[in-house]
């Protein structure tokens, strides 16, 4: 068995220098204890702005999908497939009826026929349960309002877009190349999507909302931010669900000042963490499959391959190899 242990605070980018990978032996299974193998392991912008606040050495945070391989609990079956947060690790020893203390709960994977069990890291799991709840409980959507979402081809963004259309309304992306945004516009409907790499903030918002923005599902955070929350409406809803356009900033950078925008306006701004409905997690997550199973979610993976290359793919999402969830496949 092998783990990342995270040696060096990240400086910028994440770098491979920063950890170690160490080995481990395996202990005996105790009673109630499972064993579970990664098929699949996250890699998330969290990871990136949280180990910050560990002190180090550090095993490194993240979700995974695992097969138990050995069990001694009845109600987990070798064969079966779990989610948990155990880490970059390729085995983990777990009382998963004593050990629901992590970011995320360990979740039973429900059978899922032929769609990969990866989804249980992206559209079935944590950025699919961000989406569901974030816009439906933060943002409030109503039929026929304006939703803009930055972060937008990722895996929350996408997945908001889609459930916004589904609610009826006009949704308007932003993300970071042209094929992402032709990909918003022809796959998932979204009505709009602009590259913030090469447009004009506020000519495309006035292009692509012409009532304005009733809610604003933030990912990015920074001036972008600013520029869309000065084009909302009056009562308008914002998600802050991530400021991902800073993670990997030495300096934080300065924005324009949103309060007068706040104040005018009469925003309702609430930042959320997913794991506040821990409680309604299975909600979410039967949500989403039945959405998936009718044909109106679809999704894309970025697939990585190998343990061995958890940084560069870390590093990879961060950077915006992805459209969707990004994921690696441990063998
Ligand atoms: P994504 O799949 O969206 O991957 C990250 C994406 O961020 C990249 O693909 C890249 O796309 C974009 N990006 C990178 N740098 C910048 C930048 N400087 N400005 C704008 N976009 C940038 O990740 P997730 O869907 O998992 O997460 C999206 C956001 O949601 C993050 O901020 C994350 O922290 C947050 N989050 C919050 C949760 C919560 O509980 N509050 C839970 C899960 C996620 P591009 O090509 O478009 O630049």
């Amino acid at each position: 068995a092998q783990k990342y242990v995270l040696t060096k605070y990240f400086q910028g980018e994440p770098k491979r220098t920063d950890f170690q990978i160490v080995k481990e032996e395996l202990p005996e299974l105790k009673e109630g204890e499972i064993l579970a193998e990664a098929e699949y392991l996250s890699v998330d912008p969290y990871m990136r702005a949280y180990m910050i606040g560990y002190k180090l050495p550090a095993d490194m945070i993240g979700g995974q999908v695992a097969k138990i391989i050995a069990s001694r609990n009845k109600k987990y079956d070798v064969g079966k497939y779990v989610t948990g947060s155990f880490g970059w690790r390729t085995h983990t020893i777990v009382n998963p009826d004593g050990n629901q203390t992590g970011m995320l709960p360990i979740t039973l994977l429900p059978d899922l026929g032929s769609y990969p069990v990866s989804l249980a890291l992206g559209v079935l799991g944590m950025p699919g349960n961000t989406a569901y709840f974030g816009l439906k409980e933060i943002c409030q959507p109503k039929p026929g309002e304006t939703i803009v979402i930055t972060g937008a081809a990722g895996a929350v963004g996408s997945h908001v877009g889609q459930i916004g259309k589904s609610l009826g309304c006009r949704v308007v992306g932003f993300a970071g190349t042209d094929d992402k945004c032709q990909y918003l516009e022809k796959e998932l409907g979204f009505d709009r999507a602009f590259n913030y790499k090469t447009v004009n903030i506020r000519a495309a918002l006035k292009e692509g909302c012409p009532k304005k923005v009733d809610c604003y599902f933030d990912n990015v955070g920074g001036e972008i931010s600013s520029t869309i929350m000065n084009y909302m409406n009056k009562y308008g809803r914002v998600a802050v669900c991530g400021s991902i356009s800073s993670y990997n900033d030495v300096n934080v950078p300065k924005v324009s000042i949103l309060q007068p925008a706040i104040v005018f306006k009469e925003l309702k701004v609430e930042g959320f963490l997913v794991n506040r409905w821990t409680d309604r997690w299975d909600e979410g997550i039967n949500a989403n499959l039945n959405w998936l199973r009718e044909g109106k979610l679809k999704y894309q993976e970025k697939v990585y391959h190998g343990f061995e290359n958890m940084v560069d793919a870390l590093v990879g999402m961060l950077r915006g190899e992805n459209t969707g969830k990004a994921v690696v496949k441990v063998k």
